[in-house]
């Protein structure tokens, strides 16, 4: 999995970071791609990246301000110019489906694909055969989710050296073999998947979460993720500012990811008044607390160890 940062800045676009916008990109399945939050311009960050709008399956708001959706009617409508044709399901809170059908009706868009609204709670979204997604409330004054999306476990590898010891040759059989709890072969042979191949590989856990003041009782639905993204509007230093105005400061970002036993950190939505040395002040901040955190910039790219 593939972390794409559009945007990473908070409340207005500055000339280093545009409004929020992140992609998580599933390798394993050719590139479906899945979108979080869609701030003015979203399109435009996505003309400079490898990302195909037509991939595009699921999108994710995490709250209604302004620079968490106003790209959003402009991407939809832009995927049908550009031959998008297979369903997109986008989840947010209450009010995103007045919101994107009141934009489209009153400008007279008329999508060529299925667009499928779905206005959600806190608590499980979906699964399939591959991912599992639920939603947590946060807190920021008006409804904000942070998304937990786990892979489910994957098959181990083949065991080479089982296999020969079974006289099973390298070839289009070990495919076959993989594919299939039980085999049997032209020579009557019958081979059981589970005896011939390694443990299975632990899915990844990635938790993208929206606006928010510090929760530090997250650190349970939080545990153990293997990435954490989160924002970081303030410097460590402003905690009583990142409170009135319902968000969270680089250190409380460390300290959530620190008690949850994140395996790593990123850190967005940052405030265009920290720049060049100043985010690496910020930097310093974060990682005095949690060591593997990075700051995200636009067209950051970050694979899910
Ligand atoms: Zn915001
Ligand atoms: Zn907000």
């Amino acid at each position: 999995m593939e972390l794409f940062f559009l945007g990473t800045g908070s409340g207005v676009p500055s000339k280093e970071r545009n409004v929020s916008s992140l992609v998580l990109r599933l390798l394993e399945k050719s590139g479906r791609t899945w979108v979080f939050d869609c701030g003015e311009a979203t399109q435009h960050q996505i003309l400079s990246t490898s990302i195909r709008p037509r991939r595009i399956e699921k999108i994710f708001i995490t709250h209604l301000h302004g620079d968490h959706i106003y790209g959003l009617p402009g991407l939809l409508s832009s995927r049908s110019f550009q031959g998008g044709e297979t369903p997109v399901t986008l989840y947010g809170p209450t009010g995103i489906k007045d919101y994107v059908e009141t934009s489209l009706k009153i400008s007279g868009t008329r999508l060529k694909y299925q667009l499928y609204i779905e206005e959600i709670e806190e608590g499980f979204l979906f699964e399939d055969d591959a991912y599992h997604v639920e939603a947590i409330k946060l807190n920021h004054g008006l409804e904000s989710f942070g998304y937990i999306i786990k892979e489910k476990d994957k098959l181990g590898e083949l065991l080479p050296s089982r296999l020969s010891e079974l006289g099973i040759e390298p070839g289009p059989v070990y495919q076959k073999i993989k594919d299939q709890e039980k085999t049997t072969l032209d020579n009557g042979q019958v081979i059981l998947r589970k005896e011939v191949i390694g443990p299975p590989k632990k899915g990844k856990r990635v938790a993208i979460l929206g606006d928010t003041r510090y929760m530090p009782g997250l650190k349970e639905k939080l545990a153990n993720v293997d990435v954490l993204v989160h924002e970081a509007t303030f410097a460590s230093e402003e905690e009583e500012m990142a409170h009135d105005y319902f968000h969270s400061t680089v250190r409380q970002a460390a300290q959530l990811a620190k008690e949850a036993n994140a395996k790593e950190l990123v850190l967005t939505h940052i405030s265009s008044r920290y720049q060049g040395e100043s985010i690496k002040q910020l930097e310093r901040e974060a990682a005095a607390i949690f060591k593997e955190t990075t700051i995200a910039f636009d067209f950051y790219q970050h694979h899910i160890k």
